[in-house]
Order: structure tokens, then sequence, then C-alpha cells
């Protein structure tokens, strides 16, 4: 017995972000915000449905 795997090639943090609502990556960037720990946090949206989110990235 296999379970059928789903292949995922990178993981969706900074690169290759989709739109939860229609799987587009063409994404957006409104604005840019200091979050916690160093962090950024980047408010996205699609351009195509216009489904905004956010993302918080880490800074090194
Ligand atoms: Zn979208």
């Amino acid at each position: 017995m296999s379970t059928p795997k789903r292949t995922v090639p990178k993981p969706e943090e900074q690169r290759g972000l989709r739109c939860p609502a229609c799987g587009c990556a063409d994404l957006r960037v409104v604005y840019t915000r200091p979050g916690r720990g160093g962090g950024v946090r980047r408010r996205r949206e699609c351009r195509y449905c216009g489904h905004r989110i956010t993302t918080s990235e880490r800074a090194q």
C-alpha cells in the first residue's frame, strides 16, 4: 500500500509563493513592515484575483 505523495520542490516561504485562492504565483508586494525578531512582514496582493496575504520573512 503506497500513499501517493505530492512532490514539493521547494518550501513556499520567500520564493515560489503562491496565491492560496487561485494558485497563481504573480503576487505583488503592497507594503513591507518590520516584524518581530528582526524579520519583515510583507503584504502581498494577487494580481489576478486580488486576494491578499501576509507573509513573514526572517532577516538573516
Ligand atoms: Zn489569486
